[in-house]
This record gives structure tokens, sequence and C-alpha cells, in this order.
């Protein structure tokens, strides 16, 4: 089954088999591995040591983007949220679930995010202290403009929380450049192709110093995290890791280096998100963003308008045709995604196009296009 789902993405059979071995984790053995893997991290995030940390957690991307609220963002503070879709409103969320105050800036589902929009809204409040942006926003496709947004935020004295998930690893961040992200966070399963089970933090320093002791959680807390690493080396880990998945990530990070590195994975998605768009409009179904807008990272397609259609129906259709789609509608009007990361070539799109083709004809749909 070629897993085409924005996260936990397919991998390469070398990376699954670095799993399959015991590991000690507080064994001395280990603490190399563990601290080569956060020095490739921090060259692909263009992070200035001096200044930054990589701090890991154990646990899915949500866990690192609340523990980046709660670390950076102080009781008090208040987050402006381009609302750009439903990663947009879950950092909404999470965030005033921690008692946090979110301010929600409208933004479209289909196109980038305007940084006019972004320094007007930070003019009009001057108690908004951060803005929390979803560099690649995983319910549209739409990839956003961190450098250009951040430049406001810097513009405006404010500070910016960046949410990377599915982009670190695939899309550029240069942290070292924009001294004003206290904050990016990515896990080790999309972009990266490694295994779900741990996530990170590309934190400044001196912000997690600043907010020290604001997390209100001891889980959560990166500048305990950061604390743990100065005073035990950068080869340990605070509570027991996913030591496995830590090796897996080595070996995914080598395999990136070989491949060439960020700029070579964002042209190999880029050339599978191509052949996606090409082939959905080819055989008559129609993308949710145009094609300037859409991103390299995953494609929504408009759910047609034929009363045969269901969702369901059409994953199962898939399956039994060796391709997993994502299976559950998060966009205003209902349309699929097909997630163009991992480690798929645009030659697995060509045979996906004719799957879903062959899986349209046999549930009797007629009418492709959207309502
Ligand atoms: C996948 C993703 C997350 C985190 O998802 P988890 O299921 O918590 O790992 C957060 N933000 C974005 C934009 C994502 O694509």
């Amino acid at each position: 089954m070629l897993l085409l789902i924005p996260g936990p993405v397919a991998t390469r059979p070398e990376v699954r088999a670095a799993l399959s071995q015991d590991i000690a984790p507080w064994d001395p053995s280990f603490r190399p591995l563990y601290a080569g893997v956060r020095s490739r991290l921090a060259e692909i995030g263009r992070c200035d040591l001096t200044q930054h940390a990589v701090l890991p957690l154990q646990g899915c991307g949500h866990f690192a983007v609340e523990a980046a609220v709660r670390s950076l963002l102080p009781l008090g503070g208040k987050l402006l949220v381009p609302m750009t879709g439903s990663y947009a409103e879950r950092m909404a969320r999470l965030t005033r679930e921690t008692g946090r105050v979110v301010v929600e800036l409208p933004a479209s589902s289909v196109a980038p995010v305007e940084p006019d929009s972004v320094a007007r809204a930070l003019a009009a409040d001057p108690e908004i202290s951060h803005v929390g942006l979803v560099y690649s926003e995983t319910s549209s496709g739409v990839v956003h403009d961190p450098a250009a947004i951040s430049d406001v935020v810097r513009g405006a004295g404010r500070r910016v929380l960046l949410d990377a998930v599915s982009a670190f690893g695939a899309l550029p961040l240069n942290m070292a450049a924009h001294p004003e992200i206290d904050a990016a966070v990515f896990t080790a399963n999309k972009c990266l192709e490694g295994i779900a089970g741990v996530s990170f933090v590309l934190a400044r320093v001196d912000a997690l110093q600043r907010h020290a002791g604001c997390a209100g959680s001891w889980s959560f807390d990166l500048h305990d995290i950061y604390q743990h690493c100065v005073r035990d080396d950068w080869g340990s880990f605070r509570f027991t890791p996913a030591a496995q998945v830590m090796a897996a990530l080595r070996t995914a990070l080598r395999l990136l280096a070989a491949e060439g590195g960020q700029p070579a994975r964002l042209a190999r998605y880029q050339a599978n998100a191509a052949a996606l768009y090409d082939g959905m409009t080819r055989i008559g179904l129609r993308p949710y963003v145009s094609r300037e807008a859409q991103g390299p990272i995953v494609l929504n397609v408009h759910a047609p308008a034929d009363p045969a259609w269901s969702l369901p129906g059409f994953v199962a259709a898939l399956k039994a045709r060796g391709f997993l789609i994502s299976n559950f509608y998060n966009t205003a009007t209902p349309s699929f995604r097909v997630g163009c990361i991992g480690a798929v070539t645009p030659g697995d799109f060509h045979r996906f196009v004719r799957a879903a083709d062959s899986a349209l004809t046999a549930m009797g749909i007629r009418q492709r296009a959207p309502a």
C-alpha cells in the first residue's frame, strides 16, 4: 500500500529497518547518534547555534506547537493567527486552551496570507506580542511566505511562532536571517521522511530565557528541556525518548543529504505535485487551489458532484488499487486530499492518476466536476 497522505508519509525501507533494534537511550553509544541528528536539523533550519537550540519533544507535532506556545508566549501575551485553514484553527484552539489570548485574522483558504493584512492587524492592536503562522497549510495545500510575513512582524517589533510541520526539510527556512522567529516547529514524519513519534522546536535561546517559567507545564516546558541539554549534554533526553524513531530519523537525514538536501527534496515534491495536478485535471477532476497558489506538499481536489460519489467509497476503491489517500474532508466545500510528500516520485503519481480514473469509472461517476 502506498501512502499518499500528508503525514505520516511513505518511508524508505532503510528508514524502517533502523527501527528493528533494542536501544538504551542513556547509554553513551546512543548519545552521538542523537547529538548528530540535532546538528543536522540545525543546518537544515539554518540556525545560528550561538543563538538557537534544537529542542526535542516526544510525541506528535501538535505537542511541539503547544510547547512553543506555552514556553515562548507568556500568559497575558496575545497571539495573532492568520486563519488559513484547519491547522491555523488548531493553533488558535490549543493556544486558547493554555489560557492565552488569540486574535484571529481572517485569511483566504486558497491564497497566501497578505503581509499587509498582518501589518494592519499589528498596528491596530499593540497588545499583540506574537504572530502564529502555519507555513504550509496542510488542509488546503497553500504555502504561505514566512520570510515576507516575518519581515513585517519584525518591522512592527513583534515575534513569530512558526508551525513548519509540513514544510521543514522541503521548503526553505533560514532562522539566522529571521531573528524575529522565536520558534519553528516540525516533526520527523513529514518532509524529513522519518517515522512519527518525535517532534522538534528550533528556538531562540534568549526568548526561552526571557520567558522561563511561563509554560505552566513541566512536560511541555522548552526552557526546562533546554536547561537539561546544557546540564546533561546535547546527546541526552529529559524523559525516555522514542530512541528507535531517532535512529530512523538519522537514516532519513542521511538519505536527505544523499538526495541533495532541502532544494532537491523540494524539486522532487514539486514534480510530484505537478504530475498530480496535471493528471487530476486530465481525468476531469478539479483541484481546489489555483495552479499559482498550489504548494508542493498536498493537493486537494473538489469532490465530484455526481450522486454516486462518496469519499469512503473512493478511498476503498483506491485502497483496492494500492493507494491510500486522506479519508476526511477539511475544507469549506468538500475536497479530498492527496499528499505529494514522502518517499514517492512522479511515476507513483502517474500510476495513481490511472487508479483514480479507474476507481471513478468503477463507482459509476459520470460528472467529475464539482457542483
Ligand atoms: C501534521 C501537521 C501538524 C501536526 O500534526 P500531528 O498529528 O500532531 O503530528 C501540525 N501542523 C501542520 C501544518 C501539520 O501539517
